[in-house]
């Protein structure tokens, strides 16, 4: 495996862009509303110093950008100041931070506490919406969900100092094989069975000999590269948020250049390509294993991979700031203390939070709630002469709207589905299907051992879909 710089990218060598070409000043920064650097002595505009993807379709062995291989100081007016409260290490622009202040916990930084500066990107992908559009996004999701926030965090809510920040990721182009084999189920009839009073229903089944052998490529297959971020199971913060605002536009990302950071303060990058690359092969194979999905659709009971090999055979390393903007608000639970975020991608808008909840309302309204539905449940089974298979629902009533509501106000469910939201391409797919035999009188409607939607490389806190396989029963 030979190691090359930026195969995957090809990124101008020289240093542009620190001087403005039409009048020569340097009192450069970004406008957020078109997301291109201007110059703010004559004001012109100038285009970004654009950084071509090459894809991963030529990747081979493995390439890492200078900006993603070693951590190194540059940056004249940058330090880096690590956060007394919450650990962060935050790097500011001493030229346009007046006061710095950390970007999640709102702590004040002091100079006393600088570090040494982390290594620069090799790209950057700037502010394109304003400050502005962010408090309108921030307020309203906060304001469709007043009912059940907690009382003190209703009457602390402002948007009035949210920060932008630009957030550590690796960006990876990948080409890999992926050879999978094991069995699939159809279902091929279904029938009722046992006397009167006893009737269940048992199925046919077909059983199939499945593989699958394909070659994939990924193209930008994005993670976080601050170690605390990745920690989503961290119950104080609320990680998961920052992590379900990808993706982003990454095709658009321009070489990095500090003028961009003007007026953002950014995180300081703490992982290598070396911690990261276990993780970035597990997401990868979760994607190629995935993306089988749509080739499986008969088997309605669903498919168990047996074996599967997956193999990397390029993969291109780009260190980037990504930019957010960032809403912290720190809830105090007696001694505990847990850190909400509300974060909006400063490309994309898309925006994901977590809301503070008065527990002692959403209780009380549950209860209600669950005294209604056992009525209801009690009410239909005396009305029915068979138990309905649905008459449970009712009693659970009062649980299932206190997960629901809990889950529209923390979201610890939300994450970045890399799996569907990721681009790639499949080449050179071969299929097997073969029929080994047909099982009589199953009682399972479905394979119980179907591994086809697992996904290994999963960052969630909490998993919906686990829920809903409880309750979905
Ligand atoms: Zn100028
Ligand atoms: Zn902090």
């Amino acid at each position: 495996m030979g190691e090359s710089i930026n195969k995957g990218r090809t990124i101008a060598s020289d240093d542009g862009q620190n001087k403005c070409p039409k009048c020569g000043a340097t009192d450069i920064s970004v406008n957020p509303k078109t997301g291109k650097l201007r110059c703010n002595f004559c004001r012109f505009e100038f285009e970004p110093d654009l950084v071509e993807d090459k894809g991963p379709e030529d990747l081979e062995g493995t390439s890492i950008g200078a900006g993603a291989s070693k951590i190194e100081e540059d940056a004249q007016d940058m330090v880096t100041l690590k956060c007394q409260s919450c650990g962060a290490e935050v790097v500011i622009d001493t030229t346009s931070s007046t006061q710095a202040r950390c970007h999640w916990c709102r702590n004040t930084l002091s100079i006393n506490n600088q570090i040494a500066n982390g290594a620069v990107p090799d790209v950057i992908l700037p502010f394109k919406v304003t400050k502005e559009e962010a408090r309108n996004r921030i307020a309203s999701f906060v304001g469709r969900r007043k009912f059940f926030a907690h009382p003190r965090f209703r009457r602390e809510f402002t948007t009035e100092n949210i920060s932008g920040v630009y957030l550590p990721y690796m960006i990876v182009d990948m080409k890999g094989h992926m050879e999978l084999s094991g069995v699939g189920e159809v279902t091929v009839g279904e029938y009722n069975v046992g006397s009167d009073d006893k009737k269940r229903i048992v199925y046919d089944v077909d059983v199939y000999n499945v593989s699958r052998s394909f070659d994939i490529e990924i193209d930008d297959l994005t993670i976080e590269s601050s170690s605390d971020k990745l920690d989503v199971s961290n119950r104080t913060k609320t990680n998961n948020i920052i992590n379900s605002i990808m993706p982003f536009d990454t095709d658009n990302v321009v070489k990095y250049n500090s003028n961009y950071l003007k007026g953002f303060t950014s995180e300081k990058r703490d992982t290598n390509v070396e911690d990261l690359k276990d993780l970035l092969n597990i997401q990868a194979s979760d994607i190629a294993r995935y993306s089988t999905n749509s080739t499986l659709n008969k088997y309605d009971r669903g498919v168990r991979w047996d074996k599967e090999s997956f193999n990397i055979s390029g993969q291109s390393w780009t260190a980037a700031y990504l930019p957010v903007w960032l809403y912290s608000y720190m809830e105090t639970k007696g001694s505990q203390k847990v850190l909400h975020y509300v974060a909006v991608n400063a490309r994309t808008k898309e925006t994901m939070g977590s809301v503070p909840i008065n527990m002692g309302r959403l209780v009380f309204m549950s209860a209600i709630v669950e005294i209604f539905g056992i009525l209801i449940g009690f009410i239909l089974s005396m009305s029915q002469t068979r138990d309905s298979d649905y008459t449970w629902i009712f009693y659970l009533l009062g649980f299932i709207y206190f997960m629901v509501m809990y889950m529209r106000y923390r979201n610890s469910n939300a994450r970045h589905t890399y799996e569907r939201e990721t681009k790639f391409e499949i080449k050179n797919m071969q299929t097997s299907d073969q029929k080994i035999r047909t099982m009589h009188g199953v009682e399972s409607s479905s394979m119980s051992e179907a591994n086809n939607k697992l996904l290994k490389g999963k960052i969630s806190a909490f998993n919906l879909d686990d829920f809903r396989d409880i309750i979905g029963k």
